[in-house]
């Protein structure tokens, strides 16, 4: 899970890192109040969307008093703002942070997350930090540094400091890095982060260190340890289509295809997915309904693939053990009916109930292409998705 900036600010400020002083707005009307409460004469608009690349893309802009950045954060807030991260459809600003701005000296990169091959901690340092830290990253990989730990005892202080003494020697700047290298790793393990990341974090020029930028990605599957951080969540910021899902408990995953597809078995689904493109297609999402699936979770589930507007045609491919062909055929149905079925509908039934299933939905009255076995169903829906 994602959260915002100002949100990451929040929790730095909780665990000890310095951040310049911020407040978030939604409304125009509460710009100039933030304003006069952050105070001084220079401020950074910063728009708050779960994508990074703002400051290229305008989406960070220092403002010259209050009244400058009270115009910016008028224009900001509304706006649609594209990044290299958003998609070319980009985002709407529907939040903004106004923080007061700071003198830089020089950016550095900071940021803790986990190896996954060597199962440690590691932490990325460079003193090659801002905004073209991943060209950085792939053209000079030597000027990343990767100091790795152990996520159960944790990050060893001669760590910290290690870490420090490679972006810099002189000792205040050295004690105050080493704290925040090790609160960084401290909100990494305990909140079960993914990824906590400073990119900028600067060295002002009255020899300050604090982090301008702030992002935290938290692992889904820690979640219900820590109710607090699910309290962030922006469903505003999510794929609509999986914020739905997420209602009904289902296993769905948005991806930018045209073939819809409903499949039981997490397995299955990753097949389907492959025979489609094998196809020639493309999926537009990955599904599984899950063994247990109950009528009105098939209903929903059909329902978040027809709301789609990539949808061209719908692939059901269902391999009945425990979940049973006449509870897909029904809630087939059930959702074809409140919602207008407006593309091709390809079906694959076998396993438990089948024929039961199969005279349900002949009975329905639904357009239905049936298929037998995989590969024919997937090239007929693949084949029905090129022509509507
Ligand atoms: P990102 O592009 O989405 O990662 O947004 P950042 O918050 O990292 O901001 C992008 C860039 O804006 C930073 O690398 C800085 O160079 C610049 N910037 C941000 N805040 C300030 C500030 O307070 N003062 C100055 N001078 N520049 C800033
Ligand atoms: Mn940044």
């Amino acid at each position: 899970m994602k959260i915002h900036e100002y949100q990451a600010k929040e929790i730095f400020t909780r665990y000890g890192i310095p951040v310049p002083k911020n407040k978030m707005v939604e409304s125009a009307e509460a710009i100039d109040g933030a304003l006069r409460e952050i105070g001084g004469d220079t401020f950074v608009v910063k728009a708050q969307i779960h994508a990074g690349g703002r400051g290229k893309a305008g989406g960070v802009r220092v403002a010259q008093g209050a009244s400058e950045a009270a115009r910016i954060a008028r224009e900001m807030l509304g706006a649609k703002l594209v990044t290299r991260q958003s998609g070319p459809q980009g985002r709407v600003v529907r939040k903004i942070s106004l923080d007061a701005a700071v003198a830089i000296d020089r950016e550095y990169y900071l940021a803790v997350t986990l190896d996954r091959a060597k199962a440690r901690g590691v932490i990325l340092s460079s003193q090659a930090g801002g905004m073209d830290i991943e060209e950085v990253a792939h053209t000079q990989p030597e000027k990343i540094n990767k100091t790795y730990f152990d996520l159960v005892f944790g990050l060893a202080s001669y760590q910290a400091r290690e870490v420090a003494l490679g972006l810099g020697k002189d000792p205040a700047f050295v004690k105050a890095v080493t704290q925040i290298v090790q609160k960084l790793t401290e909100i990494f393990v305990r909140l079960d982060a993914s990824l906590v990341e400073i990119n900028p974090l600067v060295l002002t020029r009255d020899g300050a260190v604090t982090a301008i930028d702030a992002k935290i990605d938290f692992e889904d599957n820690g979640l219900y340890r820590h109710p607090e951080v699910g309290a962030l969540r922006d469903p505003l910021e999510e794929d609509p289509r999986e914020v739905e899902a997420k209602k009904y408990n289902l296993n769905y995953v948005g991806l930018d295809g045209s073939v819809g597809c409903m499949v039981n078995g997490a397995g299955l689904a990753m097949a389907t997915m492959d025979v489609i493109m094998l196809a020639g297609g493309m999926p537009a999402n990955f599904l599984d309904v899950g063994g247990g699936a109950k009528v009105d979770q098939v209903k929903a589930a059909f329902k978040i693939i027809l709301s789609d507007e990539r949808v061209k045609s719908i692939l059901v491919n269902i391999f009945g053990g425990i979940m049973k062909c006449d509870v897909v055929a029904d809630g087939i149905i059930q959702a074809a009916r409140d919602v207008q079925l407006r593309v091709p509908l390809v079906v694959r039934l076998e396993g438990t109930n089948v024929e039961k299933g199969k005279e349900l939905l002949r009975q329905s009255g639904i357009r239905i292409t049936p298929a037998e076995g995989l590969s024919q169903a997937a090239s007929l829906a693949v084949q029905l998705a090129g022509k509507s």
